[in-house]
């Protein structure tokens, strides 16, 4: 039986991801930050092992990769998807609210990436499917930083993919568009509204259908598939 890590288990999309996998008859463990109520309840739920793990913690997630193992024996996937977000004007974003930005979405992924790593490269297999945005390869007004760090979140994908096939892992990269959970809840309902007319299938998406994406491309049906960025969008 596989067992996959996910970041950022307890709520949205990685929730979401969390039972698709239990579904698929993985065996599943997730982190998240401080959502111990929700990620009790999703524990229970689908059997998954919840980790309260702070990414911006390099100790902290350490420990949960170490745990992972000490429970299923491997990680054989790891799903980078844990992140914030967050709006506002270009000149208003401070020195702290650019680290903090880099040092959950970007860096998070790198430390969870490097946690794990070792096992897969002894094993010689491995998925890896880090979580982007539509608005890092678009760039997004108003929400720079959190652009740039879902830009960078691709960058790192690509040159993972190149230096660790020869190893025999796996590294892709899904991009969402504008999803249904609660970091939109921010958003107006206007907004919203706007955002679904402007989306062509003239609908905003469910946490279910970008999980949906990653189990397929952490499953062995997506073995020859590296190196790419697959956006679950609605054709945005
Ligand atoms: P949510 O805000 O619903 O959930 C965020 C998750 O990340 C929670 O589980 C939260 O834990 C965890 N988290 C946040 N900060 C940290 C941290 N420092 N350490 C550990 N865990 C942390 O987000 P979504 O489900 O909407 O988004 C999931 C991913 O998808 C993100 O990377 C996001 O950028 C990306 N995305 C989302 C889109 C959308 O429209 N929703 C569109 C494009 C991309 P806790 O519950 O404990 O706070």
């Amino acid at each position: 039986m596989h067992t996959v890590l996910i970041t950022g288990g307890s709520r949205g999309i990685g929730a979401a991801c969390v039972q698709a996998f239990a579904r698929a008859g993985w065996q599943v463990a997730f982190t998240y930050r401080e959502n111990r109520e929700r990620a009790g309840a999703l524990a229970r739920q689908t059997g998954a092992l919840a980790l309260c793990a702070d990414l911006r913690e390099d100790l902290a997630v350490r420990r949960a990769a170490a745990e992972v193992v000490s429970h299923f024996g491997a990680v054989d996937a790891l799903v980078c998807n844990a992140g914030v977000a967050e709006q506002k004007m270009f000149q208003d974003i401070t020195d702290e609210d650019w680290q903090r930005m880099l040092d959950v979405n970007l860096l998070g992924a790198v430390r969870t990436i490097r946690a794990c790593l070792p096992d897969m490269l002894h094993a010689k297999c491995g998925s890896i499917v880090t979580i982007s945005s539509m608005w890092g390869q678009s760039g997004a007004s108003c929400e720079s930083h959190y652009a740039a760090s879902k830009a960078a979140l691709i960058g790192l994908t690509r040159s993972l993919a190149l230096e660790l096939g020869p190893s025999g892992i796996r590294v892709n990269c899904v991009a969402p568009g504008v999803i249904d959970t609660d970091m939109n809840a921010v958003h107006s309902a206007e907004t919203m509204q706007a955002l679904a007319a402007e989306t062509p299938l003239g609908r905003i998406g469910t946490a279910d259908e970008v999980a949906d994406s990653i189990l397929y491309l952490c499953s062995d049906r997506a073995s020859f598939i590296t190196g790419q960025v697959l956006g679950v969008t609605g054709g945005f």
